[in-house]
């Protein structure tokens, strides 16, 4: 529903981005058996009624953009906690095989859907598709106002008790207060640096370009991430004989990449890729993205939690940026719904910016996020260096990896999220 001002909340939610809004929906149960009151705030317009309703995949905010995004395992069994699976398989696209390789050496290795005895490794969803989803379901969802296109500017901490939001909405000056505010805006509003959080920040100095391209075979199911030292690339299947490209390219490459015709662009895939996939025969809009590894140094305050990638924002090279956010999403959600029983049990009132039920919160989600984190730079890392020994170390760990069978599996269980 769209909200009108109403001043004061249980907690607020800033940015209705892929994380915001999953948030906004795994709090639903609890906000109806607490009667809370939830504001999403985001600042691109909505969707018109119309186009939620229609199956098309035009694209409407940075979240919901051209991307597609591979879901784990794991992340479908969330969709399916949240009642949103069966509307999202409409655009999901299994994963069924995944083939690694590394350019210039031999070894490769294959993951397969049947070893882990699951339909499929993971799905790869438009994006503009799982916003559309989402945002369908916030539609529904009884507890939670939403304000778009409305834009929070400052957060103060005047009380223990709330927080005071400043923005505007409709041309107007929104003010709104809140016992819980999650910062899901993506990094995007400066707000992080206005209260002074500082983040860890590594720049890759790389983009990764983005694009569909259609093939001349179709994919059956088969994902590949091609190793090169000049920067790997992610094919994902979509629809048809349609595949997500996600190509990582230095800065100066970029410029090249992303100026050069469709005809040169196509032929730069192919000689990079080879031709294991089939010919590269069409590519639509490209998109550069700026590649940085980038982890906030507090992510909970009394009051405030950071999400998504506010919280942590990392290389693409595995497809697991929100595979990880939406565990934290759904972990908080848990926490809370803990923490109101507790304290319902113990006769006491629930407030949902404690402190300690935010840290230990976090203490809980910082193994994941640091061995997600570290996994996805470390591959960077691994192959980008091209002295002969290390190339054949990667070499025979792929074909190890092909050759054991009980590696292999740990390895996709980690890409599956379960
Ligand atoms: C090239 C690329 C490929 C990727 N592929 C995958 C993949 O295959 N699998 C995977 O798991 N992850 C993938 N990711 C990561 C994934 O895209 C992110 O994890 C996800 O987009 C994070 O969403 P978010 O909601 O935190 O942030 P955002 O998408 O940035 O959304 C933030 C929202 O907040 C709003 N906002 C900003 N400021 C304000 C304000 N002041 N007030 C109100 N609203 C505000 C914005 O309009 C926006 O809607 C990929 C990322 C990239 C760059």
């Amino acid at each position: 529903m769209q909200g009108t001002n109403v001043d004061c909340y249980d907690l607020v939610i800033i940015g209705g981005g892929l994380v915001g809004a999953s948030l906004a929906l795994a709090l639903q149960p609890l906000a109806e058996q607490l009667n809370w009151n939830i504001c999403l705030v985001e600042n691109q317009p909505p969707a018109a009624e119309s186009d939620l309703q229609a199956s098309s995949l035009q694209k409407w905010q940075p979240s919901f953009d051209g991307r597609s995004t591979a879901l784990a395992w794991g992340t479908r069994q969330i969709y399916e906690r949240l009642g949103l699976w069966n509307a999202l398989q409409q655009h999901a696209n299994p994963i069924e095989h995944i083939q690694i390789t590394d350019r210039g050496f031999l070894g490769s290795t294959q993951l397969h859907h049947a070893e882990q005895q699951v339909a499929a490794l993971g799905y790869v969803v438009p994006n503009s598709w799982l916003g559309k989803v989402l945002w369908q379901g916030l539609a529904n969802a009884k507890n939670t106002h939403v304000l778009a296109p409305a834009a929070i500017t400052a957060v103060h901490f005047p009380s223990a008790e709330q927080a005071l939001l400043e923005g505007q909405f409709n041309g107007e000056a929104l003010t709104l207060k809140a016992r819980l505010v999650v910062l899901a805006d993506g990094g995007r509003s400066g707000i992080k640096q206005q209260l002074g959080i500082a983040d860890e920040v590594h720049d890759y100095e790389q983009s990764a370009i983005v694009a569909n391209v259609r093939l001349s075979k179709p994919h059956r199911g088969w994902a590949y991430e091609r190793f090169a030292t000049d920067g790997p690339m992610a094919l994902l299947p979509l629809a048809g004989r349609e595949m997500a490209l996600v190509w990582t390219r230095t800065s100066e490459q970029v410029d090249t990449e992303m100026g050069m015709n469709d005809a040169g662009f196509l032929s730069a895939i192919q000689h990079s890729f080879g031709s294991r996939a089939g010919r590269f025969q069409k590519v639509g809009e490209r998109f550069a993205y700026p590649l940085k590894k980038v982890r906030a140094k507090e992510q909970v305050r009394r009051n405030l939690v950071l999400l998504g990638n506010t919280a942590h924002y990392l290389h693409p090279v595995a497809g697991q940026g929100y595979n990880l956010a939406i565990r934290g999403v759904m972990t908080l959600a848990d926490a809370l719904a803990n923490g109101a029983q507790q304290a319902a049990d113990n006769g006491q009132v629930f407030h949902p910016g404690e402190l300690p039920l935010l840290q230990q919160w976090q203490a809980q989600r910082a193994l994941d996020q640091s061995s997600v984190i570290e996994l996805s730079h470390g591959l960077i890392g691994l192959f980008a260096n091209n002295t002969p020994l290390l190339g054949h170390a990667r070499a025979a760990g792929l074909m190890g990896l092909n050759l054991t069978a009980p590696l292999r599996r740990w390895i996709t269980a980690k890409a599956m999220g379960v």
